[in-house]
């Protein structure tokens, strides 16, 4: 059962626009395995990445799941009416076998307004086996 407004197809392009082969991936093949399976995602790139299209698609529970205990909201907000224009990962840096950083951009357009721009880089942790969003530095 699918949570969340906004269903979305497996064979897809996969909203975090992750390339194979110059080619995009579909959602079944990308994120999908991670948003819709119990499966933990392998690296902090690619958690960062499921993260994304978990706000795309308004996956509360997911995002909730794959927060750090210590930094985790009581619930997720979604603004109604944006749209999700993007992602560019920057930079996906492996400081040790627990610990990673990943540096991205999402640009979205509110309900109302110009297009902005989310420049982050985020701070992972590996905890009992599953990457886990701590918190990131607006850049
Ligand atoms: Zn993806």
């Amino acid at each position: 059962m699918i949570e969340g407004m906004k269903p979305f197809v497996m064979t897809d392009a996969c909203p975090c626009g992750r390339l194979h082969q110059k080619k995009l991936l579909a959602y079944g093949a990308c994120c999908g395995r991670w948003l819709e399976t119990d499966a933990p995602a392998p690296d902090a790139e690619s958690l960062m990445r499921s993260r994304y299209c978990a706000f795309v698609l308004d996956r509360e529970t997911y995002l909730l799941k794959t927060w750090h205990p210590s930094q985790r909201p009581a619930n997720v907000a979604f603004e109604p009416g944006v749209k999700w224009l993007g992602l560019e990962v920057r930079s996906h840096t492996v400081q040790d076998a627990t610990h990673a950083q990943v540096e991205f951009v999402a640009r979205q357009k509110p309900a109302v307004g110009a297009a902005v721009r989310l420049h982050e880089r985020s701070r992972f942790v590996l905890d009992n086996g599953a990457w886990l969003y701590v918190d990131g530095d607006a850049l």
